[in-house]
């Protein structure tokens, strides 16, 4: 994915080695370079602009922390700004309306429409636990209602099979009755497409549109169409009330264009993006870790965080001298680690910040994001007393906290026995030194 652009980036960063500040001609020189990189990558002009004013910008008269290169500051801020140009914070999907929740999907032919509406299905079946219906309005390829008839059925989703004859209208409000009558939260309409735009079609999706209020409605566009697509996207946004944009086939996407370019032009959100041809292939879209990923530069990025997380500093510093005199460790201690992995952006985000041969072996690895939210909630559930003091949480403490976080017992107890370990650790550490510590790791 966007291997061009990661490449181009590195070597820019390498140019500003040896440079001691970052100055108004450095600068220029290492923007010129990344102005070639962004249209080499097809990213759309409006948007090539804002980003290198942006990063000019911010870049002259950039302070240089003290553990920064030039390069690696220009880094940080070209991080920051591929954030923002993709959108900021990550886009939810919005589903709080009174179910069923509509979400129509929009397209041309060939973009992974119906594709995406499975894996939609799976996802929110599988991630947020939702009854899903699936219906197909494009009547005029009848290959395109078969082919999401056997994507419920590899989901496990609900189909909403059509009457011959019927119009898109009929068989949208038809499935929408079905569904309030069978309890679905959620029902997908996937829509026909064109190969181009026409008005027809338009006016197709509009009057659909209308008659269903979705809650969501997603233009999907096929990444490896580069500015094409961001313009395809233009033109939808601009006849339908667009909420958001599946990203498909950035597994596929050499140059990274359409995903730097498509909030920008349109104004929409990327919410998912497909990454893979399997079902299992759609993700929600987060624009930091794309970010990341573009820069392929983890180590870097990991350094500028660092430098600049002076505050959590200081908590982190508290922490480490109660783990080196491993007195008074206890669980708002424990708790409060856990909350500084959150932050960072939880496992998944963290293992995006490593570069990239790491993070493929670590992904390997298998490490679940849940287990430290759920930490989280087994906590909170506690007293404070039952915080400072956990020799005190017995059976009956047990049950009230399970039920309180909504776990097991036994998700409590592996709790408390890694509190357990990490204090021993920290014990150890603290007698013996490091030395002593991997041993025992090493068991
Ligand atoms: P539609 O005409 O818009 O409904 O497009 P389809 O859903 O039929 O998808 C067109 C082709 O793109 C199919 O061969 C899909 O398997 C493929 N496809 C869709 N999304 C992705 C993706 O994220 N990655 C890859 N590699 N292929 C995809």
């Amino acid at each position: 994915m966007f291997d061009n652009l990661t490449e181009r980036f590195s070597s820019v960063i390498k140019t500003l080695r040896g440079e001691a500040r970052l100055t108004e001609s450095n600068i220029k020189d290492a923007l010129r370079e990344v102005r070639m990189a962004l249209i080499e990558a097809d990213v759309a002009l409006p948007a090539i602009k804002t980003f290198i004013e942006r990063v000019k910008e911010r870049a002259v008269g950039h302070e240089v922390m003290d553990k920064l290169s030039p390069g690696q500051a220009l880094v940080g801020v070209v991080h920051e700004e591929l954030v923002a140009i993709m959108g900021g914070d990550k886009a939810e999907i919005n589903l709080n309306v009174t179910p069923p929740a509509v979400i129509l999907m929009a397209g041309l032919q060939g973009a992974g429409k119906t594709t995406s509406s499975g894996k939609l299905a799976k996802w929110l079946m599988e991630q947020k636990k939702k009854k899903v219906l699936l219906v197909s309005c494009d009547v005029y390829r009848p290959a395109a209602i078969e082919q999401l008839a056997l994507l419920a059925e590899q989901t496990g989703a609900d189909f909403f099979s059509a009457k011959t004859g019927q119009k898109p209208a009929e068989i949208s409000t038809a499935a929408l009755d079905f569904a309030r009558k069978h309890h679905h939260d959620v029902i997908i309409v996937d829509t026909a497409g064109r190969l181009g735009i026409d008005e027809a079609m338009m006016q197709e999706i509009s009057q659909l549109e209308q008659l269903l209020k979705p809650a969501e409605t997603f233009f999907v566009v096929d990444a490896m169409q580069g500015q094409d697509a961001v313009n395809t996207a233009k033109a939808f946004s601009e006849a339908l009330p667009l909420t958001g944009v599946i990203l498909t086939k950035l597994d596929g996407d050499a140059r990274g264009g359409a995903a730097l370019s498509v909030r920008h032009v349109t104004g929409k959100p990327i919410k998912f993006a497909g990454v893979a041809e399997k079902l299992t292939g759609l993700e929600p879209f987060h624009p930091d870790r794309m970010a990341s990923r573009i820069l392929g530069m983890g180590d870097v990025l990991g350094l500028i965080e660092e430098a600049q997380r002076s505050s959590d500093q200081k908590d982190a510093e508290r922490l480490m001298k109660k783990m080196k005199s491993g007195k008074g460790f206890d669980l708002n201690d424990f708790q409060q680690q856990f909350q500084q992995m959150k932050k960072m952006g939880g496992m998944s985000a963290m293992l995006d910040k490593l570069p990239r041969q790491l993070s493929q072996a670590a992904q390997n690895m298998n490490v679940d994001e849940t287990v430290i939210n759920r930490t989280d909630g087994i906590i909170n559930s506690m007293t404070p007393q039952e915080r400072a003091k956990p020799e005190i949480i017995k059976a009956s403490r047990k049950r009230r906290i399970a039920a309180g976080s909504g776990v097991t017992v036994q998700e409590v107890n592996r709790l408390l026995t890694q509190f357990e370990q990490a204090r021993k650790m920290m014990k150890m550490m603290n007698k013996g030194g490091m030395a002593k510590m991997m041993r025992a790791v090493k068991g």
